[in-house]
């Protein structure tokens, strides 16, 4: 009936994306999530929700990565809490330590002046080495060798929506390679130089920016300026080999050479997508609607009332944020595909 309308597979009108029947083989992907033993309790509640919506149904690994080693406490309750193999790993310290090249003192000097200037995380040093990490090493770790997807969960998110597919899957078969659901606008005196650095790798580099790229989402002037338009990445649902790849490597070998994520506080986000608009084609993008979700900050609840009653999704789609304006960047993303916009938020 009209109920599982969207339980078979279908084809999206909005996105143009289709819905893959579960043919019970699963994809090499996994769930991936960066961590310390004392983020334990606000991670549960994540992994619980994103197994109790989506994974109990696929059983996908879970890899849990951290810059110390994880205690047993997180290790039984996760692995209790997982339906896949529960895997934990410690980075290697090359990865999460300041390069030689960083000069120290400057590096404390603006820790100290972001402080002052109020700018959220600006006097950390973890967040740092984790903006960092996520940018470029979190792909490169030995735990995630074997797969070709991976699914971003952080501390302390809701899943609202029961998920019907495989969305790995859904990737895999409509030639998808990244996935996000919100989109927001960065700070930007955490980033006043990352867009003239990315430039110059431009033009150093013209053979990795494709043609047919997204520049629209991330620039209002042809690439003049940024616009801070970014997808939030705590979650993602996305291909490691755009990571692997070489354009990837030699844009986050750039970007780590020029010093910005210590000298400024450059973060994963807005890295993760100014590469992925200049690397992919506008088509290897996809929304994410119908999950529903929530991070501290901003919510996303599914604008169709069919979705959300078919989902049973808890969200009050009054609390929706993902089609606002100015500060949120979907409707510039859908602008930037030229797909119409779900007649809801016409
Ligand atoms: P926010 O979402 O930008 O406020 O940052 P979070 O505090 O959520 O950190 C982003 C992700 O990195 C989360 O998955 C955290 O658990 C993880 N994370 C942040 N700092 C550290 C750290 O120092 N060590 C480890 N192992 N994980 C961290
Ligand atoms: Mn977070």
């Amino acid at each position: 009936g009209a109920k599982d309308k969207f339980l078979k597979p279908h084809t999206d009108k909005v996105q143009n994306v289709f819905y893959p029947e579960d043919d019970g083989v699963r994809e090499k992907a996994c769930m991936v999530t960066l961590a310390r033993n004392k983020d334990l309790w606000h991670l549960v509640t994540s992994v619980r929700d994103v197994e109790d919506r989506f994974n109990k149904n696929y059983h996908y690994d879970w890899v849990f990565l951290n810059d110390e080693p994880f205690n047993e406490e997180f290790k039984s309750v996760m692995t209790a809490m997982v339906s896949g193999t529960a895997k934990f790993g410690v980075i290697p310290k090359e990865h999460w330590s300041f390069p030689d090249w960083i000069d120290q003192d400057k590096a404390a000097e603006v820790r100290k002046q972001m402080k002052e200037d109020g700018i959220i995380y600006g006097d950390s040093v973890s967040y740092r080495h984790m903006c960092r990490y996520e940018s470029g090493f979190f792909w490169r770790h030995e735990l995630l060798d074997e797969y070709e997807w991976y699914w971003r969960v952080e501390p302390d998110i809701k899943l609202f929506c029961d998920i019907h597919y495989d969305v790995f899957k859904l990737m895999k078969q409509n030639n998808k390679k990244y996935g996000f659901i919100l989109s927001v606008s960065e700070y930007e005196k955490t980033i006043p130089t990352l867009w003239e650095t990315t430039k110059n790798f431009m033009k150093e580099y013209p053979q990795h920016v494709k043609e047919n790229n997204l520049m629209k989402f991330i620039s209002n002037d042809g690439g003049k300026t940024y616009n801070m338009c970014h997808f939030w990445s705590n979650f993602e649902i996305a291909s490691l080999e755009l990571w692997r790849s070489p354009a990837y490597r030699e844009y986050f070998d750039y970007l780590d050479r020029s010093g910005g994520f210590f000298y400024e506080r450059w973060g994963d986000a807005p890295i993760h997508s100014i590469a992925a608009a200049l690397f992919l084609e506008p088509e290897e993008f996809h929304f994410f609607d119908g999950i529903g979700y929530y991070h501290p900050g901003f919510t996303s609840c599914p604008v169709e009332e069919a979705i959300r009653l078919q989902n049973r999704c808890t969200c009050d789609p009054g609390d929706d944020q993902t089609w606002g304006d100015s500060y949120f960047c979907t409707r510039k993303y859908f602008g930037a595909r030229g797909l119409k916009l779900p007649k809801e938020v016409r």
